[in-house]
């Protein structure tokens, strides 16, 4: 008897989950038909199965394929900017890796502009997954330890409502496995908005508009260092352009963080001839 009502319940309970997934699928198609969502790159309706960008599009993504060499040249404009700025201090290189080529030009730009401007948080954390699930197969970023995003200033946070950096980071750090920390790097200047700006002007712009939170930091070290001690901090951006946003992010935190921890980049895009 006892065995006849597991064999029930079991039964109820495919019938149960087999409705949900159909009333899922029938929910979501009922939603694409009232609210259509269509690809960021080209326009076009999409269909159930497709997220953010349609098939064609997501085939064509002119990847950057820079997860595949610990030295590429998103890495080494990074790490020349950094010895410049540095001196003649020893620094450990900083890895860089970014998911597609970044074009004036190419419709592929849409993508960073509508997480930041449309406030599309998920398709932050869907594209912020595809590049950290490409980033858990090198050897050189298995030891990251902690994933900061590139912070807005609070005022600025406060108004938008949201940090297109922190979506991405949290895309990254859910493929990756590492928690992602807001409270370590804060932007103590609110600065003009860099897309209209020359190269020299931009760095101009951000140069000192950030600073790391030293007594979080320590207290960081402190806690791992019975265990495992900070060996590799990542930044999180949308866009690697001139790279001065990175740079004044990385020189805030090399202020507090001794020099043998490794400070690397990852973004969405990244400006550059590949
Ligand atoms: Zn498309």
């Amino acid at each position: 008897m006892k065995k006849r009502i597991t064999l029930w319940s079991e039964k109820a309970l495919k019938f149960l989950k087999v409705t949900a997934v159909t009333l899922k699928i029938y929910l979501k198609a009922a939603a694409d038909f009232l609210l259509p969502r269509t690809c960021i790159v080209c326009g076009r309706r999409l269909n159930l199965q497709e997220k953010h960008l349609c098939l064609q599009c997501l085939m064509e993504m002119p990847l950057t394929y820079f997860w595949l060499q610990s030295h590429n040249q998103m890495a080494d404009r990074f790490n020349d900017l950094i010895q410049k700025n540095i001196g003649e201090r020893k620094e450990s290189y900083a890895f860089a890796v970014a998911l597609f080529v970044y074009r004036e030009e190419a419709p592929y730009k849409k993508i960073p502009y509508h997480i930041k401007y449309h406030g599309d948080i998920s398709a932050g954390r869907y594209f912020g997954n595809i590049l950290g699930n490409k980033m858990v197969e090198c050897p050189h970023f298995d030891d990251v330890d902690l994933i900061i995003p590139v912070p807005l200033h609070w005022l600025r946070r406060l108004k938008r409502g949201y940090n297109q950096a922190e979506a991405i980071a949290d895309g990254l750090a859910s493929a990756m496995g590492v928690p992602v920390r807001t409270d370590l790097l804060v932007r103590t200047k609110r600065t003009a908005t860099q897309t209209r700006l020359g190269l020299e002007a931009k760095a101009a712009n951000v140069k000192g508009a950030f600073e790391a939170v030293a007594e979080q930091i320590q207290a960081l070290m402190e806690e791992e260092s019975g265990a495992e001690a900070l060996t590799h901090v990542l930044l999180v951006d949308d866009v690697f352009t001139t790279g001065s946003t990175a740079l004044a992010c990385y020189i805030a935190l090399r202020a507090v963080l001794p020099s043998d921890v490794r400070i690397s980049v990852a973004t969405l895009g990244a400006v550059g001839r590949a």
